[in-house]
């Protein structure tokens, strides 16, 4: 009888696989080992929200992976698939990626059972005011302790209400906006942070099209001009990540979203899709392209690269074998389950990690939570301070590719920023 692994459980098993390898070439001592591998703490509550005249009960969940540097860091995600593990397997993924990109957080993750799409704006204000007061009561969220963030299915206005109710409850307290980031900017967020995510893998992905020695074995000409790309996911991520991509010559040929997808090998304009879905929450219809109804399978269709950018375990023992793209660069959080990854590995396609690739989203959360921190009237810091955060961000970019910017580059991070928020 074959078993059946919760897809939390399969996603937090790829994760401490991934540390067992590395781990491996550590000298710790096998204790330090399995502290550093194990979630230090989860906290799960269940509460109840009133529903169109009705009680309807929600689970919370926030896990805090790592407090060896504090706050802890992390999104705080809503979906129906949420579960313990799937939680925890986030937080765990934060703390290395804070360690990779060299940003002082430990690494927590929350989520929350609820379907974003089909609730109304009333309920998720209330499950979002009653979670952030759960974890407020517990002492689980504060700028000194754990700060959460957007992640899939939530986004500023979800942190909004979050620091709005942090600061009802705590109501004085200094620095208090630095309790949750990724607001939006006139309530304390940080021009660049909407974007941050998308502009990473962009500069990720740029960085391995230049390559020589990714590009050989894959024949392919050096560049993001010309290289034809699918997503999948057009949230945040996938959205800024698809338009920088663009804005650089790529061809967006696909587009997958949970209720189907658009292709054309001509290329897609993101910003119309994106609208056009916005408006008729479907590609369906779409004029410039044939849409596809098993979005699943176009993971499976042959690109350049393939963009990940939803959620994890999308490619899994089940497809892997059948995946044309030659990179595919993890937007999403862990979205190559760890047989799959063996699989394309010895097809020789190359995969460019989470960890690294979608770090800019927590890097720019950094600046915002300094910048909250700092406790002066932003009207006061005006635009340079922000720019000066920009800048810092160019830097932890040099730092972590080994490689300095152009000065249009450079441009592009402290002047370019979108300022459209999605929500
Ligand atoms: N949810 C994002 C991630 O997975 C951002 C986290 C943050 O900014 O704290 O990296």
């Amino acid at each position: 009888m074959s078993q059946t692994v919760s897809p939390g459980k399969e996603f937090l098993d790829s994760v401490h696989y991934y540390f067992d390898q590395a781990a491996q070439h550590s000298k710790l001592h096998p204790g330090i080992i399995s502290q550093i591998k194990i979630c230090n703490s989860v906290y799960k509550v269940n509460f109840p929200v009133e529903v169109d005249g009705q009680i309807q009960v929600f689970e919370g969940i926030r896990a805090q992976h790592s407090q060896h540097k504090l706050p802890t860091k992390g999104g705080i995600r809503y979906s129906m698939h949420v579960d313990e593990d799937e939680v925890v397997a986030l937080a765990t993924l934060m703390t290395f990626k804070c360690a990779v990109v060299d940003v002082p957080f430990g690494g927590a993750k929350g989520g929350v059972k609820i379907n974003p799409r089909t609730s109304s704006v009333e309920t998720l204000e209330r499950v979002t005011r009653r979670f952030a007061s759960e974890l407020i009561k517990k002492n689980l969220i504060g700028p000194a302790v754990d700060v959460p963030a957007p992640d899939y299915g939530t986004s500023g206005r979800e942190m909004a209400w979050i620091a709005d109710t942090y600061h009802a409850f705590k109501f004085g307290e200094t620095n208090a906006l630095g309790c949750v980031t990724g607001k939006p900017v006139g309530q304390g967020g940080i021009r660049g942070r909407n974007e941050a995510t998308g502009l990473g893998i962009f500069f990720g992905l740029r960085e391995a099209l230049h390559d020589s020695a990714v590009l050989q074995p894959l024949n392919l000409s050096s560049g993001v001009a010309g290289k034809r790309i699918i997503i999948q996911g057009i949230g945040n991520v996938g959205y800024h990540a698809g338009k920088f991509l663009q804005q650089d010559g790529a061809i967006i040929i696909g587009v997958a979203e949970r209720e189907g997808g658009i292709f054309n090998p001509d290329g897609l304009d993101i910003d119309s899709i994106f609208h056009y879905r916005k408006d008729n929450a479907t590609f369906q219809g779409y004029p410039g392209g044939t849409f596809i109804n098993n979005s699943v399978e176009m993971l499976e269709y042959d690109c350049d690269v393939l963009l990940p950018a939803a959620l994890e375990n999308q490619i899994h023992i089940g497809n892997a074998e059948r995946v044309k793209a030659k990179i595919i660069a993890e937007g999403a959080n862990g979205p190559i389950t760890q047989e799959a990854e063996r699989i394309l590995h010895a097809k020789g396609v190359v995969i460019l990690p989470d960890l690294y690739l979608n770090a800019g989203g927590v890097t720019v959360s950094y600046f915002e939570w300094l910048k909250n921190l700092s406790n002066v009237r932003f009207g006061r810091m005006g635009k340079r301070a922000e720019e000066a955060s920009l800048k810092r961000l160019v830097n932890t970019i040099e730092q972590t590719t080994g490689k300095s910017l152009s000065a249009e580059e450079k441009t592009l991070i402290i002047h370019g920023a979108d300022e459209k928020d999605l929500v």
